[in-house]
């Protein structure tokens, strides 16, 4: 098994080297993985003039999985456009057609005050959203602004579906629910856009073929006001990439913790990229205490989704939920009074856990 690890800037080389300590446990039980490092974002910009430069593609397209940390920072900000960091991945996303996008947000029992919501709505949360990642209005033609016969600007983006890429994503969001409770909630504005009468019309031609599922259908802004309201209710959300955009931050953040949670974006073939859902927090990089939980969880995600392997997967998610139930906290999850470990400390306990296991 073949993965490319590819750590970017700010945070990511701190936490994408904990994720590599898991990995090292399996190694040294036999586990076939081969990890091939390479540059990606500003850091990639810095090196070789391109935000994802040919080696660093060639890479990808030759591995099993992608192990990706984060990008980004503010000394990037001025670069002209097509050298910010951002569009590496957007291209990698493209060049890889990874058009699902699986985010799992799930509330930890020992995390659960840490949500803004009340303990009684977020605990025991478990959902799965399923995005759309490389159509929509993001990508759309005609879009631009332009100057109308008045002379006045006029600003056009295209939200544009077509039968196969919806098909596609929602097999995922039927096969999703399937290995979960089989409850699937597709999420459109059929009533005011036709592109989404479309949506839905697709979905629910293809519910036959999960009879163990149940489909269900919801309006957006139904949608964005029920996650606040009984996000329980939720098992997997299948949406487009823009609904999916904003319902995802909404959902991840049901959790309270953004550095707990992994995401994979996944093409036809099964390749995967797998990463956390933060960015590069530039404000912490350097300091030895961001959270690794979330790349260390996104390994789980890559050898569940990507390698097959489940078995290695649950070795990972019950030693993080170990780790958790013994107290060890890194500080953005800390309460006042409570001591707060070192990214590497976690990375260490959790590596630990895991070869306990074995
Ligand atoms: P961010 O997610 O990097 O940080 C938001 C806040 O959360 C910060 O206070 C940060 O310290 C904290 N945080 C994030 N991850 C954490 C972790 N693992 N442990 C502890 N605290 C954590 O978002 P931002 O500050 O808006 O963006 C910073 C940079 O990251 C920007 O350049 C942005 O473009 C980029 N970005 C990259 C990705 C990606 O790589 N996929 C995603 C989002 C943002």
């Amino acid at each position: 098994m073949k993965i490319a690890v590819l750590p970017g800037d700010g945070i990511g080389p701190e936490i994408v080297a904990e994720a590599l300590k898991v990995l090292q446990v399996f190694r040294q039980e036999g586990v076939g993985l081969e990890l091939e490092m390479a540059d990606v974002g500003g850091i990639a910009v810095e090196r070789h003039g391109d935000p994802l430069p040919a080696a660093t593609l060639a890479l990808c397209q030759a591995s099993d999985a992608v192990l990706f940390g984060s990008i980004g920072g503010p000394k990037y900000d001025t670069l002209a456009r097509h050298l910010r960091p951002e569009r590496g991945l957007l291209r990698l996303r493209k060049k890889l057609d990874l058009f699902a996008n699986l985010r799992p947000a799930q509330v930890f029992p020992e995390l659960v005050n840490a949500s803004t919501l009340k303990p009684e709505v977020v605990s025991g949360l478990d959902l799965m959203i399923v995005r759309e990642l490389t159509g929509d209005i993001y990508f759309g033609e005609p879009r631009g602004v332009v100057h109308n016969a008045q002379g006045e600007r006029v600003g056009t983006n295209t939200m544009i579906y077509s039968d196969t890429e919806i098909r596609r994503v929602a097999h995922w969001g039927f096969q999703a629910a399937q290995k979960r409770r089989k409850q699937l909630c597709s999420v459109d504005k059929m009533n005011v856009l036709e592109c989404t009468q479309l949506w839905r019309d697709v979905v629910t031609e293809l519910a036959p073929e999960y009879p163990d599922v149940q489909l269900t259908h919801m309006l957006v802004d139904n949608a964005a006001m029920q996650l606040v309201r009984n996000p329980r209710q939720f098992d997997v959300i299948v949406t487009g990439n823009l609904f999916g955009d904003i319902l995802s931050d909404e959902a991840s953040m049901l959790t309270g913790s953004i550095g707990m949670l992994p995401s994979a974006s996944l093409n036809a073939s099964g390749l995967g990229l797998y990463e956390p859902i933060h960015g590069s927090a530039p404000d912490i990089a350097g300091q030895g205490i961001a959270n690794p939980l979330a790349q260390i969880l996104s390994t789980a995600m890559m050898f569940r989704y990507s390698l097959q392997r489940a078995d290695l997967a649950d070795r990972v998610e019950h030693a993080v939920r170990q780790v958790l139930q013994s107290g060890l906290r890194t500080a953005d999850l800390a309460q006042p009074g409570q001591g707060a470990v070192s990214t590497s400390q976690m990375g260490d306990a959790v590596a630990a856990a895991v070869r306990q296991q074995a």
